[in-house]
């Protein structure tokens, strides 16, 4: 697993730092840190002439990083890595949904890092493409919109894509929206099932389906782009048919329909028993709703599924979708020719409860 955190040497700080790592001093700016020196693993950095060190294990790309240094706090978060396509910024731990399969589950407390984290997007790679997940984005909407305005005007290139809920879209949104650049943002938005009951039930939060159906309006009326999200699990599988049909009709303007595997973590460990659907043994349903959506011209697209889980004629809509730094194959993979296609697992994937019908291609 790729480490998000670097060990760093204690600093006299009181407010959060946002520094760039640099192996080149040309075109330095103030959160610049310049490298003077390596030793190992300990690396050394002039950072506006004190010393800024860090340990990282050998071999390890720095340059041009975003690191992030909170008061008392021995290890830095690697904010943007820029060889990676895989930078999430972490926006809130709160949220107003429960969701079964929570990956994050919620906490009460909310740390605001907005400026931090705006100060980090101003410094990454150009066109970078930068993930804004919660709990609960939009929890934070003001200050998260004043961070995306003030960007779409400083870092024009740069994209994102926010994970929301989607129960926090209002009418007065629109014209925001619009002056952010609906082209750079897209909305991962979940919706568990058709059933108003069930999606409500699988949330669990009441009157959540038709909040829901009032922010999709929302967002079509701004011309948003939104990645509709479907984590198949055993509540919800035999509605996958039924939930391709809405789709088709009332959200057809999505830019696509990703119907996702279970992450075992979070609540989505403490469900797993209940809610791990094994679709590399029973995917009928799960290929009744993608012939539904693909009928009516919903792009679909399957995440977090191993591709041998996946039937042959599905497998050209199974994404490796999995972040790199959270993600591993399998023993059985080494043999496998679809090694460098699949998208393989997570990092906590437990085999001995997971997909039973799984093998080399
Ligand atoms: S054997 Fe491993 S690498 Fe091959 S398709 Fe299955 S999970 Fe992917």
């Amino acid at each position: 697993m790729i480490d998000l955190r670097i060990k760093v040497e204690p600093l006299p700080i009181e407010d959060p730092l946002i520094v760039r790592l640099r192996n080149e001093a040309d075109d330095l700016g103030p959160n610049d840190a310049i490298l003077i020196g390596t030793d190992g693993a300990r690396r050394e950095y002039d950072f506006q002439g004190f010393s800024l060190t860090l340990h990282a294990t050998d071999g390890v790309a720095l340059d041009n990083d975003v690191i992030m240094v909170l008061p008392g706090q021995a290890s830095a978060r690697r904010l943007i890595r820029a060889d990676s396509q895989h930078n999430t910024f972490l926006i809130t731990e709160q949220c107003d949904q429960l969701c079964l399969m929570c990956s994050q589950p919620p906490k009460k407390n909310h740390v605001d890092l907005f400026a931090e984290l705006e100060t980090a997007a101003s410094l990454a790679p150009t066109n970078a493409y930068i993930g804004l997940s919660g709990g609960e984005p939009l929890l934070h909407k003001k200050k998260l919109f004043s961070m995306l305005l003030s960007l779409a005007k400083t870092r024009p290139d740069l994209k994102f894509h926010i994970l929301s809920n989607g129960q926090h879209f209002d009418e007065v949104d629109i014209a925001t929206l619009q002056e952010i650049g609906p082209e750079r943002i897209l909305w991962g938005i979940p919706l568990y099932a058709a059933e108003e009951e069930l999606h409500d039930t699988i949330v669990k939060k009441q009157g959540a389906f038709d909040r829901l159906i009032q922010s999709f309006a929302i967002l079509f009326e701004a011309g948003a782009a939104i990645e509709l999200r479907t984590v198949v699990m055993r509540q919800n599988d035999v509605n996958l048919p039924a939930l391709a049909d809405f789709v088709g009709t009332a959200l057809p303007f999505v830019e696509r329909w990703a119907i996702m595997q279970l992450e075992n973590i979070g609540f989505g460990r403490m469900n797993w028993d209940l809610s791990f659907k094994d679709t590399s043994v029973d995917f009928d349903n799960l290929a009744r709703a993608i012939n539904i959506a693909t009928a009516r011209d919903v792009p679909v697209q399957l995440y977090n599924f191993p591709l041998c889980s996946v039937p042959v004629r599905y497998r050209r809509i199974a994404a490796a979708s999995i972040s790199d730094w959270k993600n591993r194959q399998e023993p059985f993979c080494t043999s496998c020719s679809a090694r460098q296609r699949c998208g393989g697992f997570f990092e906590w994937y437990d085999h001995r409860k997971g997909f039973r019908g799984l093998g080399p291609i």
